[in-house]
């Protein structure tokens, strides 16, 4: 029982035309003369989903602006960064102050800008 032979050619694997004289190799077998049936194969459908939890964990951005958005914010910021009177994280929870101080003013004021500039810089004459 030849369950699997090409129904183009017959299992021959070639096709005359209809002159019988020239043949040509089956499209449907490539010549094999059997069916090459790759319809009914498996269909791989595991692959569909799932693959979005390998990815690495990237670090998300925190919420809300972490750096100052005005130019004098910008400035007194680094000034807190450059500062060398001021602990790592007296310099963080300045500059979160800085920005918190943005947020509610729209800029920095004057007052709020000594205020941190004597932190930042002690020695320096008040400005
Ligand atoms: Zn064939």
């Amino acid at each position: 029982m030849e369950s699997e032979v090409c129904h183009l050619c017959g299992g021959d694997g070639r096709i005359g035309n209809a002159l019988g004289r020239s043949t040509a190799t089956c499209p449907g077998c490539h010549g094999s003369g059997r069916r090459a049936d790759t319809s009914t194969r498996f269909r791989d459908v595991t692959k569909t989903k799932a693959s979005h939890y390998d990815r690495p964990a990237v670090a998300e951005a925190p919420k809300g602006p972490r750096t100052p958005v005005t130019a004098e914010g910008v400035q007194l910021a680094r000034e807190v960064t450059e500062s060398t009177v001021l602990a790592d994280d007296a310099k963080a929870r300045l500059i979160a102050e800085i920005i918190n101080h943005e947020s509610t003013h729209g800029r920095c004021t004057h007052t709020f800008m000594k205020k941190v500039r004597k932190q930042a810089r002690p020695g320096q004459p008040n400005l």
